[in-house]
């Protein structure tokens, strides 16, 4: 029993305020058809929502089966709607996008009944109103009457007390609306109907009360009740309301279903963040995975290089700068203050000092002892390719000119002409084993490879092809295809007089008018060079001694004739652009093949196996490297100079009158004795025999002392094993290098400074490069990224945003029918998750797809083999995140679906 008490509800519409029911009071029966009549705009409507718990009162009370509402929560109004009442609407009100069969079961669902009784249910409503055959149909294929009975169907599914009917046959015609009011008149057989008309005529043909309402009030009742008054306000529950998240799912789903379009393509534009997300992960699954490749490769192929002489470019650019800088200053900070003195200017030894200090020498021989010792902490990280030393072998390269003239590549053949000594950086201390400027060797590879990848990778071919044999080399020219001009002269590629001229006009001061020379790579590969090792330039003499040729051109030119080794230019390379690392500091280069050659040919020479099977006596003068004391010093000096040639003899007497001059200022000597060979002998006897035991002993000390076997092997082109020219040290992986390099840094510290040993890390070299692209990437990437989340996930939200303003009268129907707010934006919370997993799945899919043509581009900007990939796992979370944004976005726009009016959004078209 319901009663009705003192009902009052005002509208207000900006300043107006209008009564929709005035004081209304009736009391209902549990059983009886009641229609309340009255003219539109009376308030009917607005009472049936009330008494069904879709609109609240301002005043008064509705006590339900003795039970007050007053203190009626949300939750209870939500809870009565879905248990206790039926709702029928004249506009009919399905859902469009469900069946009929799943917009009966719909109140089921949100009382939390199962799915098989849920069905049972709904098809038993609706056999009851006659509508069995279409229970799968869509609303929209069904005439009005059918809607209506769907509707009917609807509010009697869950057996409530009451049925509340607004104007159920006002847009059918009559022969449907009889149809219908039959089946409310059967419907009120069990239960409560109220039934809403302004149709007079049905009114008083089928219910068995009529109350009349005008301007809200009631002015007529047929069959009123009275009660007496025992109201007790206890509020009782009456079981929850509630609807599962599987029944918002699938109500969201069948919506987005019928939108396929709008679906498809906003979930398209959502995924587009993910694709980027996913894009990354694979690229950087698959730069991770491609360096763990190139790092083995690289380790294998790239070492740490220790080189004799190594350029520390940090500081030469510092020297530079520093330059650059002090002439900008110079006018202002460094303004000298006193104008009484001047003052030095630095700048210039300072920068000398830079400069020089950037070329550093690496005392490789220390370094080599230190690599032999074996517990060195380095050799725990060397890879499985070891450690390859280069060596430097000093020999004379010739070659000759279109006229036939011999010339040595080293320049010195011209140097009588060309007076300035040629300067070089490399320590002048053993002069005897100067590297040569024009030729070096190309840093080795390990094992089988001849030549380093380091070089190979930083020069490339541009004619011939890369020595193989050992009497090939390559020609190294600059970016611009250059050698310098000098070089053409010294190589013997251009006449030598011309050089000549050239010189002899530098020399005069005369003004020089160069013109640009070239040469064609066939002639370039057609010219011969004459290796001439250290070791040939020795003859045994009559006295069974080793004497140095001299160095005439007549002497030089047989020796080449009769020993020098051919070789020639197999190749011609250039750096490459972007080159890395320039290894080659000379124009020519050879292989570790001719330093093999040369080191067992030197070895095997005359002069080498007889110093080495008498290693204490000098090949060269017969005497013992070591005397016992003066008197055999004095000896080994007589036996040293009756070995004297001409030229020598005169040479030395020479020598000696010049210091007797220098003694007493004033003595007479005989004048050009040297300029008649012929005459010497006598005199240079004469001389010797004059030298007192000091004199010498001087002798012995400046000429025979310092003789050694180990700098006469050197001298004859043997090179020592403890002396190479570069080490190379090779890691299997990242690790172990920069371990090797701690192990450096240890090392140096152990050592004095001079021992310090500088080196070039080749292998971080071109990691750097590489992991240099994949951070711009990723940044591009990551930039990217965010933009599309963000704006795919404001879209997400406005679509959302759409959704609910499209599905107002679904809102209103799910809260008439019993759904809390709660449900409500449980229902749009579905919309958004369904959509984001959506995206999330398209976003995945695509990136598989994008997979190979981003295999191909990455292998054509990198020119390396990244296979990129994307893990089952990261793909999961991708999608989880896709479904968590979108129903991050879409919070806001269910929450306000959530908090619309239930009455208005019925209202609502
Ligand atoms: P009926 O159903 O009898 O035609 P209603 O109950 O719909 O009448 O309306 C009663 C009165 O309340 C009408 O004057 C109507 O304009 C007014 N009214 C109803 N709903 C609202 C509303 N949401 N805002 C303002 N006025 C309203
Ligand atoms: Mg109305």
């Amino acid at each position: 029993m319901h009663q009705i008490e003192k009902i009052t509800k005002s509208y207000h519409t900006g300043g107006f305020k209008q009564k929709a029911l005035d004081n209304v009071t009736f009391n209902l029966r549990d059983n009886e058809f009641v229609s309340i009549l009255g003219h539109s705009g009376s308030g009917k409507t607005t009472l049936l929502n009330i008494i069904g718990g879709l609109d609240r009162y301002d005043s008064g009370d509705i006590i339900i089966n003795g039970i007050s509402t007053k203190n009626y929560k949300d939750k209870d109004w939500d809870s009565y709607r879905n248990h206790s009442v039926g709702f029928v609407f004249q506009s009919y009100n399905l859902i469009p996008h469900q069946s009929v069969l799943s917009n009966v079961e719909l109140a089921l669902t949100i009382s939390g009944i199962s799915a098989k009784l849920r069905k049972q249910k709904a098809i038993k409503a609706l056999e009851e109103v006659g509508l069995k055959d279409h229970i799968n149909k869509q609303p929209n294929h069904l005439s009005g009457g059918q809607m209506q009975r769907v509707a009917i169907a609807r509010a009697l599914v869950n057996e409530p007390d009451i049925l509340l009917a607004d104007e159920p046959t006002g847009a059918l015609d009559t022969q449907t609306s009889l149809q219908i009011m039959n089946l409310l008149k059967n419907v009120a057989k069990k239960r409560l109907v109220v039934m809403v008309t302004h149709n007079a005529e049905l009114a008083h043909q089928y219910s068995n009360r009529i109350i009349e309402l005008q301007d809200g009030k009631v002015i007529s009742d047929t069959h009123p009740l009275a009660i007496e008054e025992n109201k007790n306000s206890k509020h009782e529950s009456m079981g929850k309301s509630s609807m599962s998240f599987l029944t918002a799912l699938s109500l969201s789903f069948n919506n987005l279903n019928a939108k396929k379009a709008r679906t498809f393509l906003t979930a398209f534009a959502g995924s587009i963040g993910i694709i980027g997300i996913a894009l990354i992960l694979s690229l950087s699954t698959g730069v991770n995975n491609y360096i763990d490749n190139v790092q083995e490769e690289t380790m294998s192929a790239y070492p740490i290089t220790i080189e004799q002489e190594s350029v520390d470019f940090s500081q030469l650019m510092s020297a530079r700068r520093a330059e650059t800088s002090t002439k900008e200053t110079e006018d202002t900070d460094s303004k000298n203050e006193n104008l009484d003195v001047i003052y030095s200017n630095n700048e210039s030894l300072e920068q000398m000092s830079e400069f020089n200090s950037s070329f550093r020498q690496n005392n490789l021989t220390a370094f080599k002892k230190y690599l032999d010792q074996d517990d060195n902490e380095l050799s725990n990280y060397v890879g499985k390719n070891g450690i390859v030393y280069s060596y430097a072998i000093n020999f004379d390269l010739f070659a000759y000119d279109e006229n036939e003239r011999l010339i040595n590549t080293d320049g010195s053949s011209f140097e009588s002409v060309n007076r300035q000594p040629r300067t070089n950086f490399s320590s002048p201390s053993n002069s005897f084993n100067q590297p040569n400027t024009k030729i070096s060797e190309l840093l080795p590879g390990q094992g089988e490879q001849v030549i380093s990848p380091v070089v190979k990778d930083n020069y490339h071919l541009i004619d011939g092809k890369w020595p193989e044999k050992y009497n090939e080399m390559v020609l190294v020219v600059n970016e611009a295809n250059e050698i310098s001009l000098s070089d053409f002269y010294e190589f013997g590629m251009l006449p030598a007089k011309d050089y000549e001229k050239i010189l002899n006009q530098i020399e005069n001061d005369e003004e020089l008018l160069l013109e640009k020379k070239t040469l064609r790579f066939k002639d370039l590969r057609n010219q011969t060079f004459y290796l001439l090792p250290r070791s040939d330039y020795y003859e045994k003499n009559a006295r069974g001694n080793y004497q140095k040729l001299t160095d005439d051109p007549l002497t030089i030119e047989k020796v080449v004739k009769e020993k020098a080794i051919p070789i020639k230019i197999s190749g011609i390379i250039q750096p490459v652009d972007n080159a890395k690392t320039l290894t080659i500091r000379t124009p020519l280069a050879y292989t570790r093949k001719l330093r093999n050659f040369l080191m067992a040919y030197v070895n095997q020479s005359d002069i080498v196996q007889a110093q080495k099977k008498q290693p204490k006596t000098n090949v060269l003068n017969g005497l013992a490297f070591e005397a016992a004391n003066d008197r055999e010093k004095i000896e080994d000096v007589y036996h040293y100079l009756e070995d004297f040639t001409l030229s020598q003899q005169a040479e030395f007497i020479k020598q000696i009158q010049a210091k007797q001059q220098s003694l007493e200022p004033f003595a007479t000597t005989e004048p050009n004795l040297a300029d008649n060979p012929a005459n010497i002998a006598d005199p240079f006897n004469q001389v010797v025999k004059d030298l007192d035991d000091s004199s010498l002993l001087e002798i012995y000390d400046s000429s025979i002392a310092p003789a050694s076997y180990d700098t006469n092997l050197k001298e004859f082109g043997v090179v020592s094993t403890e002396n190479p020219s570069a080490i190379s040290i090779y890691a299997d992986d990242f690790a172990d290098k920069e371990a090797i390099s701690d192990a450096i840094e240890a090392y140096n510290q152990t050592v004095s400074e001079k021992e310090k040993i500088t080196y070039s890390d080749f292998a971080g070299l071109i990691m750097s490069s590489v992991s240099e692209i994949m951070n711009v990437i990723t940044y591009v990437l990551i930039a990217f990224v965010s933009v599309s989340l963000l704006v795919s996930s404001i879209m997400i939200g406005i679509i959302t945003y759409i959704s609910v303003l499209e599905r107002t009268k679904e809102i209103g129907i799910l809260r008439a029918i019993g759904a809390s707010k709660r449900n409500i934006s449980t229902v749009f919370n579905a919309e958004t998750i369904i959509i984001g997993l959506f995206s999330g799945l398209l976003g995945i899919g695509f990136t598989y797809l994008l997979h190979t043509p981003l295999n191909n581009l990455l292998l054509h900007l990198l020119e390396e083999d990244v296979t990129v990939s994307l893990s089952f796992k990261n793909a999961l979370i991708l999608i989880g995140l896709s479904i968590l944004l979108s129903f991050i976005a879409g919070l806001i726009p269910s929450k306000q679906a959530s908090r619309k009016n239930p009455v208005e959004a019925l209202r609502s078209e």
